[in-house]
């Protein structure tokens, strides 16, 4: 399966950063990554910016959010029909940091409906909390999530396994742990949906999580700010 590379910006970017894609094509040459898939989600305010930047350099481009209805009196929303006018392929979906503003699996699974019935590809993000990975508990947690996030979904998407105490922390979750996750996932989803690892990926341990069975990727979130950092992620893949 071509491995898939995605950064997630979050909240952090200015005008200045619409060139980024540009000094990834030149650290890491488009030529060179044809085995490989490169996603980008700047915030939504840069996204317009980056689309010839983003073509040129063979990088797709993600949103980090969707509203799951067309148009509306929806104040500050975007519809997944509005990123697709912007050249969006990819939306994540159900990210830590939103649910834990109060998005709920419900949401999620509507979005992700919405993102494929559109023909984009949403990433929808599962995992457990500290608590639930030491009462051990986290398989259980995440297998349950997964159904309610993607239900109505059996292919289109990509899953991202982002274990809450590894996001942001600098912790990573341990190989055997991420091995152990990304088999339960498998048997849920099947053989052809991707599934990420996410959880303070860098270029020093990237290797060694791609290298785990049943990884088909990183969502890098931190280390995607710096070109340099994301192209070693991604060389790392192989
Ligand atoms: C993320 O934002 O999805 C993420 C994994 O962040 P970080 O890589 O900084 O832990």
């Amino acid at each position: 399966m071509r491995k898939l590379i995605v950064g997630n910006w979050k909240m952090n970017g200015k005008p200045s950063c619409l060139a980024k894609p540009q000094n990834f094509d030149e650290i890491y040459p488009s030529q060179d990554r044809g085995h490989l898939d490169i996603v980008i989600c700047p915030p939504s305010l840069l996204i317009s910016g980056m689309e010839d930047i983003c073509t040129n350099a063979n990088i797709q481009i993600g949103a980090q959010n969707c509203h799951y209805l067309d148009k509306g009196a929806y104040t500050g929303e975007i519809s997944v029909t509005m990123l697709k006018d912007f050249g969006v392929k990819f939306v994540i979906l159900g990210h830590s940091e939103r649910r834990a503003m109060g998005e709920t699996d419900k949401e999620v699974s509507l979005k992700a409906i919405k993102v494929v019935k559109e023909n984009l590809t949403p990433i929808v993000c599962v995992g457990e909390n500290l608590e639930v990975r030491k009462s051990g508990h986290a398989l259980k947690f995440v297998s349950e999530q997964i159904k309610s996030s993607i239900a109505g979904l059996s292919k289109g998407y990509v899953l991202a396994y982002e274990p809450i105490w590894a996001i942001g922390t600098g912790v990573t979750a341990s190989i055997d742990d991420i091995r152990k996750m990304h088999i339960n996932i498998r048997e849920i989803i099947g053989p052809d949906v991707k599934v990420l690892y996410g959880g303070s990926v860098n270029k020093k341990n990237a290797t060694e999580i791609l290298q785990v069975e049943n990884v088909n990727g990183v969502l890098v979130g931190g280390a995607s700010l710096d070109m340099i950092d994301f192209a070693l992620i991604a060389k790392a893949a192989g």
